[in-house]
């Protein structure tokens, strides 16, 4: 039985067919135009394949609530061209299979869940620091949603006393991605991050700014794993130095046996830079089951 999965990202789309068990048969990519211009394509090349059901994973805001009147709608974005456009409605009008509608965190969680490393896991953080921060939140079974969907990448956090930049997010200046996203470090240090590898100052500081983030996860969603992936994270020399502020910042007040091996808890994505993708993939195949079941 064969998918379609669309990673639907601001910069690029990513579509691909697969089949259940996460073997990615084929795979392209277009760069995100404006929806007149890249909608068709991805229409004709999905219309073309015999698929049984399409997951999308969308850039955000999106919305996620199919109860609501907007449901797969993008929703207030920069991205002027995408804002209310009806994502979902031009698949489901187009192709009329059962279609799989997330966030791209939330599928990249998935992904991982399903074909990656948090197997048999109940609740998990995937979080992505790459040109913005956004988390995908998975609690007992299930990807979260609430009157929107987490936004776990604008949290507000405490600035560095050392630290003068004001951030640059243009909602909240300094929240998490205004201080600790791609483009954040680049403007704070004057070169692209993946230029500073060298500079152990600009990484503690990332590290003390993403510590922070995951300490209020953990604090909060008690979850059973952390993942971390995006552009910023193929820095590894941050993993280290993320776990030992974690552990600074919990200061012996949680004690499971997952904080007591950070190495474990806090991990790389593992499905080089796939875990999107399988996600959609994975969120094709749960949308067809409960299609399927519900006809039965
Ligand atoms: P996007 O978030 O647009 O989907 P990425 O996750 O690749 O894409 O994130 C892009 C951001 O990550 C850019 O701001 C870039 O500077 C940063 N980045 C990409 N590669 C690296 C690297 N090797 N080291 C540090 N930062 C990187
Ligand atoms: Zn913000």
């Amino acid at each position: 039985m064969l998918f379609g999965a669309l990673e639907a990202g601001g910069t690029k789309m990513v579509m691909a067919v697969g089949d259940e068990k996460g073997n990615i048969l084929e795979q392209k990519s277009l760069p995100t135009l404006t929806p007149e211009e890249t909608v068709p394509e991805l229409l004709s090349y999905f219309s073309k394949k015999e698929i049984c059901a399409l997951g999308i994973g969308a850039f955000g805001p999106v919305d996620v609530n199919p109860q609501s009147k907007s449901f797969g709608h993008i929703l207030d974005t920069p991205k002027l061209a995408w804002k209310n456009y009806n994502l979902y409605g031009a698949f489901q009008e187009k192709l009329g299979i059962p279609i799989g509608f997330d966030t791209d965190v939330n599928s990249s969680c998935l992904g991982e869940i399903t074909f990656g490393q948090a197997g048999n896991l109940n609740s998990v953080v995937y979080l992505t620091i790459g040109t913005g921060i956004g988390a995908g939140i998975y609690v007992n079974g299930k990807l979260l949603h609430g009157m929107l969907h987490p936004e776990g990448g604008h949290i507000m956090i405490t600035r560095h006393p050392e630290d003068s930049f004001e951030g640059c997010c243009p909602y909240h200046g300094g929240c998490l991605e205004g201080m600790a996203a791609g483009p954040a470090i680049e403007k704070r240090w004057g070169k692209r991050a993946a230029e500073l590898e060298q500079e152990s100052a600009v990484w503690e500081l990332e590290a003390y700014y993403i510590a922070q983030a995951l300490t209020n996860y953990i604090l909060i969603l008690s979850p059973e794993k952390i993942i971390l992936g995006g552009g910023v994270m193929h820095q590894k020399q941050l993993f280290p130095l993320i776990r030992e502020q974690v552990k600074k910042m919990l200061n012996g007040y949680i004690n499971t046996k997952e904080i007591s091996s950070l190495d474990q808890y806090i991990v790389p994505a593992s499905l080089k830079d796939n875990q999107g993708i399988l996600g959609c993939l994975q969120l094709a195949k749960l949308e067809y089951e409960q299609q399927v079941k519900y006809v039965q």
